[in-house]
């Protein structure tokens, strides 16, 4: 810990060690209270995770800053994780570094960012559908996407890809289930008697959400007949189901492969590398199953259960 100039103080961690092959992450926390504590205690149980998604033979570095965050709450912006240090409070809410999620969430784009490269945020596919906006979430400031709008696939994936990054760091790779702490309001079905049905209700965070699935939210609730867009609960579950659950063995993609695999999809849309610059935002589910079918071929395993994936967890292009 070294005191700076300003008075705060910046944390810091380096890991010569192996973590996956010879991943390297450094994280910087400028802040002057407790909330670097709290974005520490995430980052130990990141390096608690199996195949935690540091890239090989790479140095890897997460800002975890208070400033130049331009977001009302949390956001991945330019070469800084946001938590939102310096508006808390936002409508009466906690402090982002007061969720674990969140921190995680965040620290997921970056490790994404700086594996595989950016991707172009386009959540402005606005659907219809009540159940496929974010209008329920009363502050207005965080209401710009949500677990269920949908968006387009890039988009849906990126967050999802946070999700899922989240979920991996707090649940057992060991167990069969999988649970994400969600931490905006979201749609839950449940049975009403008084109606004798069962409906969508508004629930307020905490929400335990499934990260196993099928959710299906998409093909369920806002489908699409242009195929291009997504959810982040879908893409959060297809993710977890083509890396985690032992059952399926070495149908398994690495988190190695994964990164290999989204920067081809991203060859696949036209890029010389994954960035976040218009128009090229358009990576999606064909382009990144097309990737994983060049690279372990049209009849392995790992492709195939990537293109199986796809199907159950409605993440694949076209309608249903
Ligand atoms: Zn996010």
């Amino acid at each position: 810990m070294h005191v700076v100039n300003d008075g705060s103080y910046i944390f810091m961690w380096t890991f010569p060690f192996n973590v996956v092959g010879n991943s390297n992450l450094t994280a910087w926390f400028k802040t002057t209270d407790h909330r670097a504590s709290r974005v520490s205690a995430v980052i130990s149980q990141l390096y608690a995770t199996a195949d935690p998604g540091l890239t090989k033979n790479a140095h890897r570095d997460v800002m975890v800053s208070n400033t130049d965050c331009g977001c009302g709450g949390a956001c991945s912006y330019d070469s800084h994780e946001c938590l939102g240090f310096e508006q808390p409070n936002v409508s009466g809410e906690l402090d982002t570094t007061q969720w674990k999620v969140i921190i995680a969430h965040e620290i997921g784009h970056g490790v994404e960012k700086r594996a595989s490269g950016r991707a172009y945020l386009d959540y402005s596919h606005s659907a219809t559908e009540p159940l496929c906006r974010c209008d329920h979430i009363p502050n207005a400031a965080i209401r710009l996407h949500c677990l269920q709008s949908r968006e387009f696939a890039g988009a849906a994936w990126a967050e999802g890809f946070a999700h899922f990054f989240a979920a991996k760091v707090f649940n057992s790779p060991a167990d069969s289930d999988c649970y994400l702490g969600y931490y905006k309001h979201a749609y839950v079905k449940k049975y009403v008697p008084f109606s004798g049905s069962y409906m969508f209700l508004i629930f307020p965070p905490p929400l335990q959400v499934s990260c196993r699935g099928p959710v299906r939210w998409r093909v369920e609730q806002c489908n699409d007949p242009n195929g291009a867009t997504g959810t982040e609960v879908d893409w959060m579950t297809f993710l977890w189901n083509i890396h985690v659950p032992s059952e399926y063995g070495n149908k398994r993609t690495t988190m190695t492969d994964y990164h290999h695999l989204r920067k081809q999809a991203c060859l696949k849309a036209g890029l010389s590398h994954c960035h976040g610059n218009w128009p090229y935002h358009q990576i999606d589910f064909q382009k990144f199953s097309g990737a994983a079918r060049d690279y372990y071929g049209g009849q392995s395993p790992k492709y195939l259960h990537i293109a199986e994936m796809g199907t159950l967890h409605g993440v694949r292009n076209g309608p249903y």
